[in-house]
């Protein structure tokens, strides 16, 4: 069979083997990658996924015609040369994405900055509008694009020694002196869900260098295809997946993992267990507390990222879009932070029509959150009741007569993101990206028992698409090591 007419289904329970060498729990973009990786070096592999259908954050869903992205909007490093782009090479899937150009937009109250998709570009506009920090900007992508190298090489690095310790905030401090400068480039943060005060430094490069100088792309035919790509190749690699099942505890024998357990109580044998889930519900309810103390300690101590609601609109024929641009929305005046509310807005039938019956169109906008509007909701769909109408009438301030043409609207809060792929409280990026959360603070892919791995935004070096691509296919490199 092909890898596309492969439907995305089980395996037979009647072909699984007894023991495998290896269980990866969640199917999410990490695990799928690692997955793929050991099934291509021919052994038994067997992915264990709660939901129905892989991706995890990485998913999308239908209604009346329209194709729905659950959360992912972008990913980075989709090209030739960029590490997803690489990866998916290596493991011989071909897929087309469409590159975004302009990357993106910040729209404040008084003014709105277009960042074009090459690094170049932005740093001359950047300069054409701030003359006197001309030096400064070019000092300062000159040393990001080298610390973002440094990262993903993985190196032992002066430049990451130098700004471990240190927030965006810091940086942007130490470089310029134009407020209006430092929100602009604080623009983009709330792709980390985190201001400049509060996010690491390293973590903002990543992210930032990541889509200006590898690219921002969006999968043809949306995020599924992406997830269903590696799962099929996983497949045609002679993989084993258990769809609908979620995994409630691992056993050990010593301090060796020997099974996974499942919910309807079937036990599966195998050589190692690599965990793409929340680390937290991997060590507390999966190991149940059972691994070394300070290593558990230290879990115990770390604080997992924000959440977001989501709104997801399908609008009819004859909506005018035109100002409505794909980017940030911000509230942010005076800060010089950018550290208020915003709206992410996307209208992803612009860049493939095909989501969408003829004519009509998706707009999708992730709205952050405080943390403290969140603590004490009780009554989760008069919350979502209340923010879906708040979003509509933001939105109506740039689509004129917007609910006229609303033809469906679905809306995603923490609790339904934490539902879907129990992330604890629906968080959108693993660990919040904290200096003290980041890089060697994060926690390891090894763990203390020693045939049990991380993969995913839980781990090393982060979370998004690219960062949990390189975490995969990391993972599978040094387990294949050890097998060798
Ligand atoms: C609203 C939103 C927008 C985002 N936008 C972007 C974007 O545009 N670009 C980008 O690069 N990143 C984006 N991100 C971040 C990105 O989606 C994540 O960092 C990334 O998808 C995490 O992948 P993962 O493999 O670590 O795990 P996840 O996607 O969290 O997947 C984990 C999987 O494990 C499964 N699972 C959990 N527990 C169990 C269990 N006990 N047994 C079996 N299975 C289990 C889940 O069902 C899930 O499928 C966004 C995130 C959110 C929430």
């Amino acid at each position: 069979m092909t890898p596309s007419a492969r439907a995305i289904q089980s395996t037979s329970r009647s072909e699984l083997y007894p023991c495998y060498d290896a269980i990866v729990i969640g199917a999410g973009i990490a695990g799928l990658i690692c997955a793929a990786f050991l099934a291509k070096s021919g052994k038994k592999i067997l992915i264990v996924e709660q939901h129905f259908i892989p991706g995890g954050y990485c998913t999308s869903f239908k209604r009346k015609g329209f194709n729905f992205d659950a959360a992912v909007h972008h990913i980075g490093g989709c090209g030739k040369w960029g590490i997803v782009g690489r990866c998916l090479k290596s493991l011989g899937i071909e897929m087309e994405f469409y590159p975004l150009d302009p990357m993106d937009h910040l729209i404040f109250p008084y003014f709105t900055i277009e960042i074009p998709a090459y690094l170049d570009e932005y740093i001359s506009r950047l300069q054409q509008r701030y003359p006197a920090e001309a030096n400064n900007i070019k000092a300062f992508f000159q040393e990001f694009t080298k610390l973002y190298r440094a990262t993903f090489n993985n190196e032992k690095s002066l430049l990451i020694d130098k700004y471990k310790d240190q927030t965006y905030a810091d940086v942007l401090n130490a470089f310029f002196t134009n407020d209006e400068l430092k929100m602009v480039l604080g623009g983009q943060c709330g792709y980390i869900g985190l201001p400049p005060a509060k996010a690491s430094a390293i973590g903002v490069c990543q992210m930032m260098i990541n889509y200006l100088k590898d690219g921002a792309f969006f999968p043809a035919g949306g995020t599924q295809e992406f997830a269903n790509a590696i799962f099929k190749k996983f497949i045609d690699f002679g993989g084993h997946v258990m769809l609908s099942s979620k995994a409630i505890e691992i056993l050990f024998d010593g301090n060796m993992a020997k099974s996974v357990k499942l919910h309807d109580g079937k036990e599966i044998h195998s050589g190692l267990v690599v965990s793409n889930i929340d680390a937290r519900q991997t060590f507390f309810e999966l190991l149940k507390g059972k691994a070394d103390v300070p290593f558990t300690d230290k879990i115990k101590s770390m604080k997992e990222s924000c959440s977001f609601f989501l709104l997801y609109l399908g609008v009819g024929k004859g909506v005018d879009l035109s100002n409505l641009k794909r980017g940030f929305y911000h509230t942010s005046t005076d800060s010089g932070y950018a550290d208020g509310d915003w709206l992410y807005v996307s209208v992803p039938t612009r860049i493939c029509p095909t989501l969408a019956p003829s004519e009509k169109h998706i707009i999708s906008v992730v709205v952050s959150l405080k943390e403290e509007s969140c603590q004490d909701v009780t009554d989760w769909p008069s919350f979502k009741e209340t923010l879906t109408e708040n979003t509509v009438n933001r939105l109506e301030a740039f689509v004129p007569d917007l609910r006229k043409y609303i033809e469906v609207k679905e809306s995603a809060t923490p609790k339904t993101l934490e539902r879907y792929t129990s992330n604890t409280h629906g968080a959108a990026y693993g660990w919040a990206v904290t200096v003290d959360q980041i890089w060697g603070n994060r926690l390891p892919p090894k763990t203390p028992i020693d045939n049990l791995y991380l993969t995913g935004h839980w781990t090393r070096p982060g979370p998004g698409i690219c960062a949990v691509v390189s975490s995969g296919w990391g993972v599978a490199n040094l387990i294949m090591e050890n097998w060798r």
